[in-house]
Order: C-alpha cells, then structure tokens, then sequence
C-alpha cells in the first residue's frame, strides 16, 4: 500500500500509539476504496470533480433564484428535439428533474455498460414520458472497433457490431425500457454496413450532428473545453430551427451540468419564439451522411 509512509513515516520502533495510528489510516483507506460508486471505474479525476462542483452550484443558484419558468406557449414557432447521449450516470437524475420542471420531454441514447445499478433512471425516464434509445453497448467506434480510449478491437466485423447494438437493445429492455427503434452510432461513426445491421434490428440512424444538414442538427458542443452553461445555451439557441435535434449529454459529468443549466435559457428563449419540444424525431434524421461516398471513420467529434 503506497500510504505506508505517510502512515508511519517508514521507520522502525514505533510506539504502540505510532501503530495505532498506522493501522487507523490503513483502515480509512481500506474504506475509502471499499466505498466506491456503485458502477465503478468512472470516478472522475480531481480537476473533474472542481468543475462539476462548480456547475452544480451554477444549477442550484439558477433554481434558487425562483420557480422554473416552464415551456408554456402555442407551438406557432415549430417543434425541436432535445437528445442526451452517453448516459445513464451521476447526474441524469438532476437532469431529469429539470426536465420535469421545465416541461420538457427528450431522448436518451443510452450506453448500455452504464445501466448496471441505475435501471431505476432508465424506468424513471420511461415514466416521466422520454423516449430511452440505442447507443451501443460500450461505445466503440462502430465502423473501426476502436474504444474510448482509441485501442481497436480485433477481429472487428459484423457479429461485433451486432453484439454492441443487442446488447444495448438487452440491457434497456430488462431495465424497464421499450425495445428501442432508433439508434446513434458512437461518434456519428456510421457506414453503410453499420446501418444495415441496425436496420435489420429494427433501428434506425438518429445521426448527432451532419455536414450536409447544418439546419437539422443542432449541436451544443457541452463535451467541449472550457464550456460553461452559457456558452451551451449560446450554441444550442445559434443554430435553433423548426425540426432542429439538439445534441447533449448525460454521459459526461461536467457536460451534464453544463447542459442542465443551460435548459431554462433555451426555454425562455424557445417560449419567445413559440417552440415546443418533441420526442418524435424527423423522419429522416441521417443528415445525409450516407450521400457522402466512403463517409463512416472516425471524427473529430465527441458524441
Ligand atoms: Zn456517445
């Protein structure tokens, strides 16, 4: 154990007292790693956790500072589709919250390695009326096998992509969840291939964002560096049209607030406008990416 040091200083002929408490911090630090979170493995590094204290607060003072101010209007200015990728984690269920009171109904594309221990956040965005789709399994590239970390996957083919896509399809129906109908590759990582082995499964392409359609996706950029609740707000109100499919996460724990926060500006502004929000995404929500011949590697994009 590397606390051995600071425990006990690392030398010899300690006194009982000294002993007693080397073996008190061994026990706190035994605890301490015994007392992980449920999911494991996603805790986040120290610089995270700052910036996530400092959204929540961002949150908190946003809901304190009066009653939300709820979608309320006549629709005259069209309908727009809110998406969160990535999810469930830590904070969906803040999220959720603020989606209850702002009225707001949204998509999930969930990532199926993190249902384990929170089926009861896949049941509860089922119930409060949000639609929960496929986002894989594990989030690898689905045309390169590669994973979050950039290590391809060998052999990589049609039965892996299958898997990564049942699976998640699995996971979200023993939570509660219906059989989803939509899915969104990893990255917007998506080939002809891939999308017939989705078809087939009975999902169809829900694309994060396009560079054929810039009037379709509405991209909030809160996986970005150095965002905060207002630069999201700014993004996603910049390119906000009739139709338009927001893309945001719930996977990322400092982009989850950030896009939390973010909400009741949008609102206010959609109220403005006279724009309600809708689960039932376009009918064709490819964006176009399949007219682009060869078009399905990696990008440059986080979702
Ligand atoms: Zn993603």
């Amino acid at each position: 154990m590397s606390s051995h040091k600071v425990a006990g200083g690392g030398r010899a002929g300690f006194s009982p007292w000294a002993w007693l408490a080397f073996l008190a911090a061994c026990g706190f630090v035994a605890a301490a790693l015994t007392v992980s979170p449920p999911t494991g493995g996603t805790s986040a590094p120290a610089a995270v956790v700052v910036d996530q204290q400092a959204s929540t607060d961002e949150v908190a003072a946003q809901s304190s500072g009066g009653a939300a101010r709820p979608l309320a209007n006549d629709c005259s200015g069209g309908t727009v589709h809110f998406t969160f990728d990535d999810g469930p984690n830590v904070h969906t269920p803040l999220l959720l919250d603020r989606l209850a009171a702002l009225h707001l109904k949204a998509t999930f594309f969930v990532m199926g390695e993190r249902v384990a221990g929170r089926e009861q956040i896949i049941r509860r965005e089922v119930a409060e009326g949000h639609s929960v789709q496929n986002h894989s399994y594990r989030h690898f590239n689905l045309v390169t096998g590669t994973d979050l970390a950039g290590v391809g996957r060998t052999p990589w083919g049609a039965s892996q992509i299958e898997f990564e896509l049942i699976m998640d399809n699995r996971v979200i129906t023993a939570a509660g969840a219906p059989t989803p109908t939509q899915y969104r590759p990893p990255y917007g990582s998506v080939n002809l291939e891939v999308d017939k082995i989705a078809t087939k499964l009975g999902l169809r392409l829900i694309m994060p964002w396009s560079d054929h359609d810039d009037m379709l996706f509405d991209d909030s950029h809160d996986t970005e560096a150095g965002v905060t609740a207002d630069v999201v707000a700014r993004n996603v109100l910049e390119g906000l049209h009739p139709n338009s499919i927001i893309t945001m996460h719930d996977g990322e724990q400092a982009a989850t607030l950030h896009s939390t926060a973010a909400l009741q500006p949008i609102v206010d502004a959609m109220n403005e406008r006279h724009m309600c929000a809708s689960t039932e995404l376009p009918a064709d929500s490819t964006g176009g990416v399949f007219s682009a011949p060869g078009r399905g590697g990696s990008s440059g994009h986080p979702e």
